[in-house]
Order: C-alpha cells, then sequence, then structure tokens
C-alpha cells in the first residue's frame, strides 16, 4: 500500500550503516515508524527530509508491519537549532516528550502543531528557552489528558483565596490547610499560579507570550518538570542531558 503525509521527524536512529529508523509524527496519522534506506549516504534524495527535528512531506510504501520511506521533501529544517547547543538538546528534549506522550496511529495533530511551534521559536530564538520548556511541559501534558485542576479552588475543599501548593501526583491545587495531604506538594507563587493557567487555557499560538521574573521563572521550571516526572513515572534522558548540558555551559560562563 502507498501513502503520503506531512509530518515532522521526532527521532532517528542509524541502522546498519547508511539505514535510518524514522520516528515521524504525521498530520492525520499519529506517530508512525518508518524505514529510510540509504538515507545516511551522503548523495541520498532523501538525507535532508529524514533528519531529526525536519518537517516535511513524505511518501510511504507499507508491506505486512514494515513502512519505508519513498520519497521526501522538507519543508523546514529548523536550520537555526543547529547554531545553539542548549537550544538543540532543549529541541530534543521537547521531541523526545511528545513522542512519548503520543500514541501510537492515533491523529495527534494538536500535539504536533504544539511541537512545531515550539521548534520554531526555540531556532528562531523569539523566546526565552526558561520560558519555552516549562511552558510545552504543561500544556503538552494538558492536551494529553492530564490538564491540572487550578480553575476549582482546593481539590479538597475548594478553597479559592489564600496561598496555594501544587501537587504533581493529585494534578492540582490544595489550599495551605490541606497541603499535608500530598507529600509531593510545593507552595505555588501567585504569578507561578497564573502563569500555570495562563499555559493550560491560552490560544496555543500565543503560549510563550508572558513573562516571569527569574526566581519564578526558576520555580516555573522545576514545576514543568516535576510534572512530567511524576505523571510519565520515569525521567527522560534527553532532560538529564539538558540538564548537565546547562551546568556545564554555567560553569564555564561562572569562570570566564
Ligand atoms: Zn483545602
Amino acid at each position: 500500500m502507498e501513502f503520503s503525509a506531512r509530518g515532522l521527524v521526532l527521532a532517528e536512529r542509524t541502522v546498519g550503516e547508511w539505514d535510518k529508523s524514522l520516528t515521524l509524527l504525521c498530520e492525520g496519522i499519529g506517530k508512525m515508524s518508518a524505514w529510510a534506506k540509504g538515507a545516511k549516504r551522503v548523495k541520498s534524495p532523501l538525507l535532508s527530509a529524514c533528519s531529526m527535528f525536519t518537517f516535511g512531506s513524505y511518501s510511504f510504501v507499507k508491506k505486512g508491519e514494515r513502512v519505508t520511506v519513498t520519497s521526501a521533501q522538507p519543508e523546514e529544517t529548523f536550520f537555526g537549532l543547529r547554531g545553539d547547543v542548549r537550544r538543540l538538546a532543549l529541541a530534543a528534549y521537547l521531541c523526545e516528550l511528545c513522542k512519548t506522550l503520543c500514541a501510537e496511529q492515533q491523529p495527534e495533530d494538536a500535539l504536533l502543531s504544539l511541537t512545531l511551534n515550539a521548534l520554531y521559536v526555540l531556532s528562531a530564538a523569539k523566546v526565552q528557552e526558561e520560558i519555552v520548556k516549562p511552558a510545552f511541559e504543561l500544556r503538552s501534558l494538558a492536551q494529553s489528558g492530564f490538564l491540572p485542576s487550578l480553575e476549582s479552588g482546593c481539590m479538597v475543599c475548594g478553597e479559592q483565596g489564600g496561598p496555594m501548593s501544587f501537587s504533581p501526583s493529585a494534578g492540582g491545587i490544595l489550599c495551605e490547610k490541606h497541603a499535608g495531604t500530598q507529600r509531593d506538594c510545593a507552595p505555588l507563587s501567585p504569578s507561578v499560579f497564573s502563569a500555570m493557567r495562563y499555559v493550560c487555557t491560552c490560544d496555543a499560538k500565543k503560549l510563550y507570550s508572558f513573562r516571569l521574573p527569574e526566581i519564578p521563572l526558576r520555580e516555573f521550571g522545576e514545576m514543568g518538570e516535576t510534572y512530567v516526572k511524576t505523571t510519565l513515572g520515569m525521567q527522560l534522558q534527553t532532560l538529564q542531558f539538558y540538564r548537565l548540558l546547562c551546568d556545564d555551559i554555567r560553569k564555564i560562563e561562572e569562570n570566564q
């Protein structure tokens, strides 16, 4: 069977000397694996379109369980990512998170659009990475069925006022009195609480249109990571790599 689709390469793995196994997120189809024969050869017509972070048009042939790419045209390679190793590492993490959240062969066009937009803002260096990471983490989880309860007050008593805490395992907020009922509750500063509500409900195109001062931004970043880790029940390897890279770059900058 032959078919075509536009899609984003979320992951690539070298197989043998010249072939690649790709994970694509395709419009109207969802996440799928495909074989790109000879895609590592310099003269291969598949070379650029079958690389990580590329969005393009792909033609496939399916024989049994195996899907093979027969032709591919890149539309956007997010070339700007290649100029900044930290942004590249963050892009790899966002793609792995997207890949983890997608069910196999179930249309995930909203998640695809969210991921493309994140790659675009990172590639164009239009938005601070520190905003992109937690905003993407929270929004992608919210869109995938893990919308935290932020709008109805404390999850136990419904209290709306006063200091609130967020519990990633309960998936919502708790008042001062009930914060102790969840072991992973962490106090939420009002600006981070507002940022979380904004990210969960705003128009996806305006996802990164807000600012936070440095300290709440760090708190927002930690919240995003903890919510992902708790929800998925694991830490993604690409996040560990991004974190180590950030630490190394900070140390180098401090010593200069
Ligand atoms: Zn309460």
